[in-house]
């Protein structure tokens, strides 16, 4: 009951919905969907530690669509979690591969949005696929949003606790925006803040947001979590986030997303800065 039915008089809003929540299915059979990754480093050793799956899909007739377009229509029906379950094996199978070829992988980090966590059947997709190919589950990373846990429910509480038990990190993504409360950094077991973009891009000139950004990271550290500052673009955001002491950035600096075959040559090459 997903299903939208297609009338003339839409406007043009929802025709343009309508007609991508079609594609979106047919584009999950014909294959049109693909990750790129895009390297997590650490700000002490420059290193490559870990890596983020982003989904890119090619329409045949629009091009390159964003997911900041097509995700939020997915996640307006089932549609997100039949995407979610597609990247979740994709990745584990990109894994699997990685070993076999003898890389030494990074563990990969997920997006999933709140209404596939509030499915009982993820924790079932998560362990099968990483059980088919025999990927640790140290390896496979989530990131959430606090839109997941604004109203979370017992059954995301156990699904949560299980993949921890399971060994999976868990990390609250776009940190600071939203619905922010500190309560939900005291109720789960996260492994990891990302601090979101908007932040970054505002130090070091904006007092304000170097100070939110020095105290979540303190915050960040006396809890025991990891931080990441997600968006680093500058030379001068790199040199204010290692003053500040925070351990793991992301950001065009280093490197923008990039193909599994680029993802596994950074790997391999140990290229420390893949900018690009
Ligand atoms: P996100 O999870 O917060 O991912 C970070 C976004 O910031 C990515 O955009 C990435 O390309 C972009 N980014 C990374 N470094 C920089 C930088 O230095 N500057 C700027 N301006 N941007 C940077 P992308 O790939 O377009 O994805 C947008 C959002 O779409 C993601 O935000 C995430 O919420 C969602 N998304 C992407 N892939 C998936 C997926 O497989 N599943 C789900 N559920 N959501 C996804
Ligand atoms: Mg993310
Ligand atoms: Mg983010
Ligand atoms: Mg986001």
């Amino acid at each position: 009951d997903n299903y939208k039915h297609y009338i003339p008089e839409m406007n043009e809003d929802s025709h343009n919905i309508y007609f991508l929540e079609k594609d979106m299915r047919l584009a999950l059979e014909k294959e049109e969907f693909y990750l790129e990754y895009q390297p997590k480093i650490d700000v002490k050793t420059k290193k490559v530690i870990g890596c983020e799956a982003l989904i890119r899909w090619t329409h045949p007739k629009r091009g390159i669509v964003s997911p900041a377009q097509f995700i939020p229509i997915a996640e307006e029906s089932d549609l997100i979690c039949d995407i979610g379950n597609w990247v979740i094996k994709k990745v584990c199978k990109q894994l699997k591969k990685w070993h076999l070829e003898g890389i030494n992988t990074v563990p990969v980090s997920i997006n999933i949005s709140a209404q596939h966590l509030l499915k009982t059947s993820l924790l079932d997709t998560i362990f099968t696929a990483l059980k088919a190919n025999h990927v640790s589950p140290s390896l496979l990373e989530l990131e959430i949003t606090e839109t997941s846990l604004i109203q979370p429910n017992q059954s995301v509480f156990s699904t949560i606790r299980s993949l921890k038990k399971l060994g999976v990190k868990l990390s609250l993504d776009d940190f600071g925006v939203g619905y922010s409360s500190l309560t939900h950094i005291r109720k789960f077991p996260l492994d990891t803040l990302k601090i979101d973009k908007s932040f970054i891009s505002k130090v070091p000139t904006e007092k304000d947001d170097a100070v939110i950004i020095s105290s979540i990271i303190e915050m960040a550290h006396g809890l025991g979590l990891t931080i990441l500052a997600e968006g680093v673009e500058t030379e001068e955001q790199l040199l204010f986030l290692e003053e500040k002491n925070c351990d793991h950035i992301q950001g065009f600096l280093f490197s923008k997303p990039i193909s599994n075959d680029h993802f596994k040559q950074a790997l391999i090459s140990g290229e420390l800065i893949i900018r690009g």
